[in-house]
């Protein structure tokens, strides 16, 4: 058995899957962020606890998908959000390794996203993938020859910071990026710049559904945008899918329509289409794909 856990602001996640990723049992629970990174691996290391006294089974490793950079190699947290106490510089899979005597793993959480989908999601098998996570922000990840592409400082396919997107200003301090028109929190703002009313983006998707046009206008701005960032994806690294998730995902409905447009409108120059689809492990994908950066390090699969 793999172990996969996912250490988010509010919740851990922890699955038990068999070396074909099947999920043979999950837990959630609260993550002590305010506590720092001993409480938080802690709580995660207890939720693998209990699933192995419910499922006897081998151990045989641990991926851990966790939020802000992380260095993917030396299984150390870099840089966290302000929510983490203690948690940038704590070197999470040394810890795991000491409290459970095998070898464990760490992954970015927008790269274990995509690791999952790969894995067993909505682009299971594809060898040439962006992935993209509209939820609070936007996280991006690419998967290139039928591996993660990470990069010297674990940023590739950062999609969500890349300028050229008007002139707004992000979250990070940067303006002009992605994030400020297609995060679930900037779908909020920029209805509320239109209309003046303080709307959470799932309640501006309901707006949309009662054709309220500032709400579509919301939703179309952000759909365009993401089939933009993918043709510039496409064209720097030829990735032949995109598959995409986090919360703003689930206004599919809305999203799919400008985005398909867009990409109709400026087709690659390789004149290949570009697959486009919506994510489909749900809140499970960071887990799974954790699990599954433990199974191919392990050598139990040498490609998905
Ligand atoms: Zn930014």
């Amino acid at each position: 058995m793999f172990a996969g856990v996912d250490i988010g602001g509010t919740t851990t996640q922890v699955v038990l899957c068999t070396a074909d990723l099947t999920v043979v049992d999950s837990t959630e629970v609260p993550t002590p962020a305010s506590q720092g990174g001993r409480a938080m691996v802690r709580a995660a290391l207890d939720a693998v606890g209990l699933l192995r006294e419910r499922v006897p089974a081998r151990l045989l490793g641990v991926g851990v998908g966790a939020a802000g950079v992380v260095d993917a190699r030396a299984g150390r947290v870099l840089v966290a959000s302000d929510s983490f106490h203690s948690w940038a510089g704590f070197a999470v899979t040394s810890a795991v390794e000491n409290a459970l005597g095998v070898p464990a793993f760490l992954d970015n959480d927008v790269n274990a996203f995509l690791r999952g989908e790969v894995a067993q999601g909505a682009v299971a098998g594809e060898p040439h993938v962006l992935g993209m996570t509209l939820g609070t922000g936007v996280g991006g990840a690419l998967w290139m020859n039928g591996t993660l592409l990470d990069g010297p400082h674990g940023a590739a396919g950062e999609i969500g910071h890349i300028p050229g997107f008007g002139d707004l200003p992000c979250s990070c301090g940067g303006r002009g990026h992605l994030e400020t028109l297609a995060s679930g929190r900037s779908i909020a703002t920029r209805y509320g710049e239109r209309t003046g009313r303080s709307l959470t983006a799932r309640a501006v998707a309901e707006a949309a559904t009662q054709d309220d046009p500032d709400a579509i206008a919301v939703y179309e701005a952000a759909g365009t945008a993401v089939a933009r960032a993918i043709l510039i994806t496409a064209g720097m690294v030829d990735i032949t899918t995109a598959v995409i998730g986090g919360g703003v995902s689930g206004s599919w409905q809305l999203l799919e329509p400008p985005l398909l447009a867009a990409l109709a409108a400026e087709p690659p120059v390789s004149g290949h289409p570009l697959h486009v689809v919506r994510a489909s492990l749900g809140s499970g994908a960071v887990a799974i794909g954790a699990a599954s950066r433990a199974r191919t390090e392990l050598g139990v699969v040498t490609r998905v």
